[in-house]
């Protein structure tokens, strides 16, 4: 891919660039001198065009049958199956993602589709005994126009898992993908477009400011979030009282390593947990808490299995990590090791950008471990969101998830163990929506629940699972028929 390639806003039935023609650029985050696609800055007339669309369109597709919209949502699954290879190509390109990652990504993406293909058919109400009218029973109802505003580090996965059931209850949709990856966000679009979904059912605008305009508008009736927690919560202060708000946020994740733990295995879960996407996933391990008696070897362990990642474009098939989203990310990288340096952190291993010349124009870090962390250094408390994390000593498990509970965040956390007593206390003691017991801290199923609790979402309604899911996607009303 050598020329970069325009995508337009999708708006009704159009293809069109921004009204001002205002356009933005995406750069090959492994070579910044490559531009991988072109968007439209979208206006705030942009924005209301497309919610005009989504508003018009919503009135016949709410009264689309389910098989008509199970039928839309496998054909866009079959679609997105067959394009599957060439997504992951451009995946890699515009997000940065190693070609594996981003074929497994693009692979699993259609069978969140045919899972929300069937919630379709599974929208029950119930019926309530009563004393005065022979039937009074609920039904649930589309909310109506729905924003879906999403991150750049899953671009297609992620924006799947809320269009799918949006569209499944009978929603249309405005979707504003990140301005990192519109090319990823136009090509799942147009897999729903190409499978004959009606005009203005799914609409797409871009840009930097056009989530804001978006969530602005009183006519978006909810708006399913991920991204960071300075987004999300001037998203939450705009939706107001009346409108629906689904936050998936930032984490500090934990992983627990007691002194019993099979330590070849912990420390592969560690760095499994710490450097999968260069350390860009929500659910990445930022805290690695170590019982003082196993901490030496497990750190020795851990930073032999960081020098063994290959850094590169994703691309190459050597490739095991790729370079981070863009320069601010480098930056934020560097800020973050010093200011844990300066902290009493030392750097066990990384701690700086490589400085192989195939990787002088991309942006990349080197996997870092930093020892001597403590809980209250600004390391440990804050989202990093690259590779880079801090080993801290603790003694015994109670002390581990005292620590591992004190930040803010809530969103995965695991623990490695032998002792099944202590998996079981870790499992109900700590704060986390999604908890892993000899597992790596990231990593999702698409037919269970997902999200955090505390600041990392609103955690009312988890993504992923049928039922919590269809409920955020619909309004239930309760109705009372006399004779
Ligand atoms: P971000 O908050 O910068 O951007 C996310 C989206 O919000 C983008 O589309 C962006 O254009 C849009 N946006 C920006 N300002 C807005 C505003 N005022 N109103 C409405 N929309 C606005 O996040 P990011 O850098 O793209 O993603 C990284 C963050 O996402 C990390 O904090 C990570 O933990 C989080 N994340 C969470 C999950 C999860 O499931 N909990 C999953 C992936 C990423």
């Amino acid at each position: 891919m050598t020329e970069p390639i325009r995508v337009q806003n999708r708006i009704g039935d159009r293809l069109q660039p921004a009204s001002t023609g205002a356009e933005f650029e995406r750069r090959d985050p492994a070579d910044t001198r490559r531009v991988v696609s072109i968007a439209p800055e979208s206006s705030v007339d942009d924005v209301r065009a497309a919610i005009d669309a989504a508003t018009e369109a919503a009135v016949s597709w709410r009264r689309s049958t389910p098989s008509r919209r199970a039928e839309l949502l496998t054909g866009a699954s079959r679609l997105l199956a067959e394009r599957s290879a060439s997504i992951a190509a451009e995946m890699v390109a515009e997000e940065g993602k190693p070609l594996a990652d981003a074929l497994n990504e693009a692979g699993r993406t259609p069978r969140n589709l045919e899972l929300y293909a069937g919630e379709a058919y599974r929208l029950t109400g119930a019926t309530f005994p009563s004393d005065d009218t022979p039937l009074v029973y609920s039904v649930c109802d589309p909310v109506g126009v729905v924003g879906v505003i999403t991150p750049w580090n899953f671009p297609l996965n992620l924006a799947s898992r809320k269009i799918g059931p949006a569209l499944a209850a009978g929603n249309t949709v405005v979707f504003k993908p990140s301005p990192m990856t519109p090319l990823l966000g136009d090509r799942l679009a147009a897999a729903f477009i190409d499978a004959g979904l009606p005009p203005g059912v799914l609409n797409v605008v871009h840009g930097v400011s056009a989530g804001a305009s978006l969530v602005a508008d009183e006519r978006v009736g909810a708006v399913s979030f991920t991204g960071s927690n300075a987004t999300g919560s001037k998203i939450h202060a705009a939706m107001g009282v009346g409108r629906r708000v689904q936050l998936e946020l930032g984490g500090k994740n934990p992983v627990i390593v007691l002194a019993d733990a099979d330590l070849a295995a912990a420390a592969a879960i560690v760095a499994r947990s710490s450097f999968s996407l260069s350390g860009q996933a929500c659910t990445g391990a930022g805290r690695i808490l170590v019982d003082s008696s196993v901490y030496d070897e497990l750190l020795e362990r851990v930073v032999a299995l960081a020098g063994a990642y290959v850094l590169g474009d994703g691309r190459l098939a050597t490739t095991t990590m790729g370079p981070l989203v863009d320069e601010h990310a480098v930056a934020a990288m560097e800020a973050a090791v010093a200011g844990a340096v300066a902290d009493g952190a030392t750097i066990a291993c990384g701690g700086a950008r490589p400085t192989d010349e195939a990787m002088a124009h991309g942006c990349f870090f080197m996997p870092t471990v930093l020892a001597d962390a403590r809980a209250e250094m600004a390391l440990s408390c804050n989202e990093v969101f690259g590779p880079v994390v801090g080993f801290e000593r603790i003694d015994g498990l109670d002390a581990a998830i005292a620590s591992a509970n004190s930040v803010p965040y809530g969103l995965s956390a695991a623990l490695c163990t032998r002792d099944l007593r202590a998996a079981q206390q870790f499992a109900a003691e700590i704060q986390a929506g999604m908890v892993r017991i000899n597992r790596a801290t990231v990593g999702a199923a698409f037919n269970a629940p997902f999200g955090g609790i505390k600041q990392s979402g609103t955690g009312t309604h988890k993504e992923q699972l049928g039922p919590t899911v269809m409920e955020f996607y619909t309004v239930m009303r309760t109705i009372w028929m006399g004779n």
